[in-house]
C-alpha cells in the first residue's frame, strides 16, 4: 500500500438546531474498535470520496468542481452513516421515504447522483461552510486529505447511527463537554477533530471560520505534534524502519515544568531539525525544562537522532541532557551512543509540576533484550515501544529477540490494570489495548502451532517451514520470516516439543 498519496475524503461537523451559541452541540460518532484505521476513535461522520460524487451538480458552487465533488461526498457520507439528508428538497420527504432512499443507495439500486436526481434533491454549497483540509500524518497505514465542512442540522431530521461494522455509536455533545472528555483521558480523537471541538467550544462567533483556518494544519500542512492524550505528544519522524512502516514515533511527555523525550529515532537531518524545533518551542514558549532522553530499546530507528538532539540542546540551550535506558540496551549500544543512566524494571519516573505524571518502567524484553514499556496508571497510557505497534507486525529476531520473553512481556502488559490506550513506536494510538494485546498473543500461538505441525509433518529447516507456513508473505520477506521461525523453534525447543539435531535440522519430539 502506498501511504504517501493521501486519498480525498470529506467530513461534516454537524451543529444541532437551536443550539446554545456559547457552547454549541455537535454530532460525533465512535468508530468501531475493530477498524484498522483509528479504531475506537471519536470522529465526525465522513469518509472517502467515490467516483460518482463528482457527477452530482452542486448548486451555488460556481465552477469549482473539486469543491463540488467534496460537498457531494460529504452529503453522501452523512446520509449513509446517519440517515441525515443534507440536500434541498429533503424537507418534503417523510422519515419512511428517507429510510427507503437510504436502502436504495446502500443496496446499489440507485447511485447517489441518480437518487438525488430522481427525487429532485439538490446539494447546495450554501448549506456548508468550509472549515479546513487536514492530511493524515504519514505514520498511518491509510492516509486521507480530508475536507471539513460545518453544516446545520436541518429541521425535522435527526442523525442516527445504527451501530454497524464501521461506526459503533453517535450522539450530540456540547463541544466543551467533548473537549473535557478528552482532557479527562476518556476519549481518543485525531488532531483535526480535537481542533474542531476546541474551535466550536469557543462559541459560534463571527470569527468562527477564521479560528478554524488559523492553524497551518488546516491548510494541508503536515500535522507533526499529535496529542492523542493530554500531555503526551506523539511526534512521528521518518526513519529507515521495517515496511510497511515509514516512521517511528518519538514521544514528548510534559508537565507544567519539564518534559521527557522518548525515542528520537530519525537519522535524517530534516527530521532531526523538525523534532529539535518542537523541543525548542517547548523550552522557549512553554518554559519547560527538557529532562532526559529515554529509550524503549536499542534498534537504530529508535535511537539515531539522540546525538543530533543533544548537539542542538548544547548549541542553543547550553547543555546536553542525559540518555536513560535499560542496562541491556546500554550493553548493546556500546560504541554507538552513551547511556548515562540505567532504568530499572518497575522504576517510577515522575515529572515535577502539573499534572502529576508518573511513568512506571516495565522491563519487557522479547523484541529486543533491553526493551522497556512505560505505564502511566493514573490515566491509562501505556507506551508500548515495539512490543505492540499501531500497524504492521513485530519482528522477533534471535538472539536479540526471544519468543519466550516476548510472550511473557505481552502477558505482563495484558495483566496491567486500567490500560486505556497504547502509544506505540509505530502507527497511531491503539484505543482497544486489551483486545490488541490478546490478538498479538493469539497470533503468535497460532503461528507456533502451525510451525509445530509442519515440523511433525517432516519439515526440518527454517526455509522449509517458511515455505509451508508463511504462504501469505512475498519471497522477498522470506529471510526475515526465517528469523521469526527460528524464534518460534527456539521456544518450541525450550518447551520440549522440538529438538535440533547436530546437523542443524529440526525434528519434533514425542
Ligand atoms: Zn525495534
Amino acid at each position: 500500500m502506498n501511504s504517501s498519496v493521501p486519498k480525498d475524503a470529506a467530513a461534516v461537523i454537524l451543529l444541532r438546531q437551536n443550539t446554545d451559541p456559547n457552547n454549541p452541540e455537535v454530532f460525533w460518532v465512535r468508530r468501531s474498535p475493530k477498524l484498522v484505521f483509528l479504531g475506537g476513535f471519536y470522529a465526525f461522520p465522513g469518509g472517502q470520496t467515490e467516483s460518482s460524487d463528482a457527477e452530482v451538480v452542486v448548486t451555488n458552487c460556481g465552477d469549482d468542481r473539486a469543491l463540488a465533488a467534496m460537498l457531494s461526498c460529504a452529503a453522501r457520507e452523512m446520509f449513509e452513516e446517519t440517515g441525515l439528508l443534507l440536500a434541498r428538497g429533503s424537507e418534503t420527504l417523510t422519515i419512511g421515504q428517507r429510510a427507503s432512499l437510504l436502502d436504495d443507495l446502500e443496496s446499489g439500486r440507485m447511485s447517489w447522483p441518480e437518487l438525488l436526481g430522481h427525487y429532485g434533491l439538490q446539494v447546495d454549497a450554501n448549506d456548508f461552510t468550509f472549515a479546513g483540509r487536514w492530511v493524515t500524518p504519514p505514520f498511518a497505514p491509510r492516509r486521507f486529505d480530508t475536507w471539513f465542512f460545518l453544516a446545520n442540522c436541518p429541521s425535522k431530521q435527526e442523525p442516527q447511527v445504527s451501530g454497524d461494522a464501521e461506526l459503533e455509536s453517535g450522539e450530540w455533545i456540547g463541544a466543551r463537554q467533548a473537549v473535557e472528555r478528552w482532557e479527562r483521558n476518556e476519549v481518543l480523537v485525531a488532531p483535526p477533530v480535537l481542533h474542531a471541538l476546541k474551535t466550536v467550544a469557543g462559541g459560534l462567533t463571527d470569527d468562527l471560520v477564521e479560528r478554524f483556518l488559523s492553524v497551518p494544519e488546516a491548510h494541508r500542512e503536515p500535522t507533526r505534534r499529535i496529542e492523542f492524550r493530554p500531555n503526551y505528544i506523539c511526534f512521528p519522524v521518518r526513519t529507515p524502519t521495517k515496511p510497511p512502516a515509514t516512521h517511528t514515533n518519538a514521544y514528548l511527555i510534559y508537565s507544567s515544568e519539564e518534559f521527557l523525550i522518548i525515542d528520537p529515532g530519525s537519522p535524517y537531518e530534516d527530521e532531526q531539525i523538525a523534532l529539535a524545533t518542537c523541543v525548542d518551542d517547548m523550552i522557549r514558549k512553554g518554559w519547560l525544562a527538557p529532562r532526559e532522553i529515554i529509550l524503549t530499546h536499542v534498534h537504530p530507528d529508535h535511537v539515531a537522532g539522540i546525538e543530533s538532539l543533544n548537539a542542538f540542546l548544547e548549541k542553543h540551550h547550553g547543555r546536553r541532557i542525559p540518555v536513560a535506558a535499560h542496562r541491556l540496551t546500554a550493553e548493546s549500544s556500546k560504541g554507538q551512543f552513551p547511556v548515562d543512566r540505567f532504568i530499572e524494571d518497575d522504576e517510577l519516573i515522575a515529572l515535577d509540576g502539573y499534572p502529576p505524571i508518573k511513568l512506571r518502567a516495565l522491563f519487557t524484553p522479547g523484541h529486543a533484550r533491553g526493551h522497556l514499556c512505560f505505564y502511566d496508571e493514573a490515566n491509562g497510557v501505556l507506551i508500548s515501544g515495539d512490543n505492540v505497534v499501531g500497524f504492521g507486525s513485530v519482528l522477533i529476531d534471535p538472539t536479540d529477540g526471544n519468543m519466550i520473553d516476548y510472550l511473557g512481556s505481552l502477558r505482563r502488559m495484558r495483566s496491567l490494570p486500567n490500560v486505556t490506550v497504547l502509544l506505540p513506536g509505530h502507527g497511531p494510538a491503539v484505543a482497544n489495548p486489551y483486545d490488541k494485546i490478546d490478538e498479538y498473543i493469539t497470533h503468535r500461538l497460532e503461528r507456533e502451532a502451525r510451525i509445530l505441525k509442519v515440523v511433525r509433518d517432516g519439515a526440518s529447516t527454517a526455509a522449509e517451514i517458511v515455505a509451508h507456513v508463511y504462504t501469505d508473505v512475498s519471497p522477498k520477506a522470506h529471510a526475515m520470516a526465517e528469523r521469526a521461525v527460528l524464534a518460534h523453534l527456539e521456544k518450541l525447543e525450550a518447551d520440549g516439543l522440538v529438538n535440533q539435531k547436530p546437523n542443524g535440522d529440526f525434528v519434533s519430539v514425542g
